[in-house]
């Protein structure tokens, strides 16, 4: 026979937040649960990818990494919150699928999320994203800060320090070519597709020619997609995308979630985004 508790205790399921009732809820040890929070927008990704590209992302690797941590450090609870499909991407709206909101609304989202658990007694957020745009970092990281400072929770982002450290160039398998000129839908982001939903990814990605723009180059602020002349909406080469290395890539992002989350409980200090990357976010108008 079940226990009542069992939804909540069964330990080689991924509990859903959203599964739960207020009383599963409430009996969740305060001081020993940890929630994960997928948020990223609907964004176009090249001709090849699905809209959902960084949702699903955001999602799957913290979910999987739920499951390592399930075996890895049972004395917890890790509970995910339903995917947000929010974020700020005001540069690609010139393409249908394209779904933006303002910093200050991803702002709103996180720390609602965030202090409903908080005055509830919960003490620990990760948030998973995949959308590395400044302006959706601004509204996650003001959202963490203020929740930080009323409450007594410490909420983390891993995967923006990672990435703006440039610590996937630094790890990944070497390839032969500049990986960090694959800025969105190219080669690293076709080959996560590739590996996990390889049903999502158009066969006419392989006829793709490599298309390179620095985003991050001060001429092109507040310009779109097609105002930059990038009118199939990638940057980067889709056609040398690889499976082998979207396992990889995967992996990558699941043991950076499986180690913050830790740290996160342990109280240990988190990587913070890189200076440069700092200053954009903080120079960048709230919209
Ligand atoms: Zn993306």
């Amino acid at each position: 026979m079940k226990s009542k508790k069992s939804a909540v205790k069964h330990r080689t399921k991924v509990i859903k937040l959203d599964e739960l009732s207020w009383k599963q809820i409430e009996e969740l040890d305060k001081d020993k649960t940890i929630f994960f929070l997928p948020i990223s927008p609907l964004e176009e990704h090249g001709p090849h990818l699905p809209v959902g590209t960084d949702l699903l992302t955001a999602k799957d690797t913290v979910t999987e990494a739920i499951k390592i941590l399930n075996k890895k450090k049972p004395e917890l609870t890790y509970v995910l919150l339903p995917a947000i499909p929010v974020g700020s991407c005001k540069f690609n709206t010139d393409f249908p699928g394209s779904i933006s909101v303002s910093s200050k609304v991803v702002r709103a989202i996180v720390y609602s999320v965030g202090s409903a658990l908080a005055r509830h007694g919960f003490k620990f957020m990760v948030i998973s994203t995949a959308h590395m745009a400044v302006a959706h970092l601004k509204g996650i990281y003001s959202a963490m800060k203020r929740l930080m400072m009323k409450y007594d929770m410490r909420v983390c982002e891993p995967w923006g320090p990672y990435f703006f450290n440039n610590e996937v160039e630094k790890r990944e398998p070497k390839l032969g070519f500049d990986t960090s000129k694959e800025v969105h839908a190219g080669f690293r982001e076709t080959s996560l597709m590739k590996y996990q939903y390889p049903y999502l990814v158009d066969e006419s990605y392989k006829k793709l020619q490599s298309i390179y723009r620095d985003l991050q180059s001060p001429s092109v602020l507040g310009k779109t997609f097609k105002q930059l002349g990038l009118k199939d909406g990638y940057v980067g080469s889709p056609a040398r995308a690889d499976v082998d290395y979207g396992r990889w890539f995967f992996g990558e992002i699941v043991n950076v979630y499986v180690k913050s989350a830790i740290d996160l409980y342990e109280g240990k200090k988190q990587p913070d985004l890189p200076k440069n990357a700092r200053f954009t976010m903080k120079a960048l108008f709230w919209q």
